[in-house]
């Protein structure tokens, strides 16, 4: 078996005197897209740095393709020789030379490097505009040039850097799953910085979350999972937070259920005593009921159904509801549907 393309190990990084970055232990296996997730400031890019040879850590290894790159506080693969292409949000083209030439800047002259590039350009359907400067391209257009610049010299993985955060709505799924797509034909791992958890969700094999724990300072993995298990299963009220939309609820466990000041509560696993239950707001569903004690405030479209905003004495909820049962000023229950995820105390 190929050695992961990228590991970490324990890796720690402060600036002067602040930690930015504690006992980070990451591994990419090859042709794995591993989104890393974090709020800004969370030391994601200290991390893509480092990885690519730009910041040395104050401890820790780096290897790359099983290989020291850097250990025992030197540098033993300098950036050029790891092997690694980088994609930032700001594409970084070089605006004066064309499309083609763009694409081809990091090929060696050799015989069939036209070729290469022509066909790279086709992966992105873009050979049409290889004689055009970047500055005359959309943004999707522009991203699609950096991506395949960046392959080009057939990296072992590509460290993309918060790579749509210029691009926006549509476009930016667009693009998002046109890179999966290509990463994944050609078996390129990829390590996808993002703060946002659509995009690492559901572009990312696993996820990696960068965040605090025990309460120390500095930023490390809390949880390294695959999108689903991070979502349905956090291990951090932070983790829970950053994954999606989220209540937490205290409860009293009995076992495979709760209970709560919004009812009977199905648990993930068999509990006893205070517990905090993590609810996403599909879990819950709104009933109509003229003696509920809840009424709804707001409604969502969210296709293929409506999200309700309903308050109560025992608070405000996002729950799932249909038909009629939308309507801001409807009374109802609100019923827990789906097992939860539970925090101990
Ligand atoms: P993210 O990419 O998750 O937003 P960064 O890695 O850019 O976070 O930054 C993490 C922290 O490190 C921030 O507080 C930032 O101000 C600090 N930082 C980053 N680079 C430097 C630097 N060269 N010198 C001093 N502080 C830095
Ligand atoms: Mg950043």
């Amino acid at each position: 078996m190929s050695p992961p393309v990228i590991e970490l190990e324990q890796i720690h990084q402060a600036y002067g005197r602040v930690p930015v970055l504690r006992d980070v232990n990451l591994t990419l296996q090859p042709g794995e897209i591993l989104g890393l997730l974090g709020v800004s400031g969370s030391g994601k890019s200290t991390l893509l740095r480092i990885i690519a040879g730009f910041v040395s850590p104050n401890q820790g290894r780096v290897k790359i393709a099983g290989q020291l790159a850097f250990g025992n506080g030197k540098v033993s693969i300098p950036i050029e020789r790891r092997g690694l292409g980088m994609m930032f949000q700001d594409y970084a083209l070089f605006p004066s030379m064309s499309v083609r030439d763009n694409v081809g800047y990091g090929i060696h002259r050799s015989a069939n490097r036209e070729e290469r590039v022509q066909s790279l350009l086709e992966l992105v359907q873009l050979n049409h505009l290889s004689d055009r400067k970047p500055g005359t391209l959309s943004g999707g257009q522009q991203q699609r040039v950096a991506l395949v610049r960046a392959l080009a010299p057939q990296p072992a993985a590509l460290l993309l850097d918060e790579p749509f955060a210029n691009l926006d709505g549509p476009m930016r799924h667009e693009v998002g799953s046109e890179i999966r797509r290509i990463l994944k034909q050609r078996g390129t791992g990829a390590i996808l910085v993002t703060h946002d958890r659509r995009e690492a969700l559901s572009l990312s094999d696993r996820v990696a979350v960068l965040g605090q724990k025990d309460g120390e300072s500095g930023a490390t993995v809390v949880q390294l999972d695959r999108p689903e298990v991070l979502y349905n299963h956090p291990h951090t009220r932070e983790v829970a937070e950053l994954t999606g939309p989220v209540c937490f609820v205290e409860a009293m466990a009995q076992g495979e259920f709760a209970e709560s000041a919004v009812g009977r509560i199905p648990l993930q696993q068999p509990q006893l005593g205070q517990i905090t239950a993590v609810i996403r707001p599909d879990a819950m569903q709104f009933r109509p009921a003229e003696s509920g004690t809840f009424t709804i405030q707001d409604r969502q479209f969210l296709g293929p159904e409506f999200q309700v905003y309903a308050s109560g004495e025992a608070g405000h909820f996002w729950a799932k509801a249909s038909g009629e049962a939308t309507l801001p000023g409807t009374r109802g229950h609100i019923e827990v549907v789906a097992p939860c995820a539970t925090l101990t105390h």
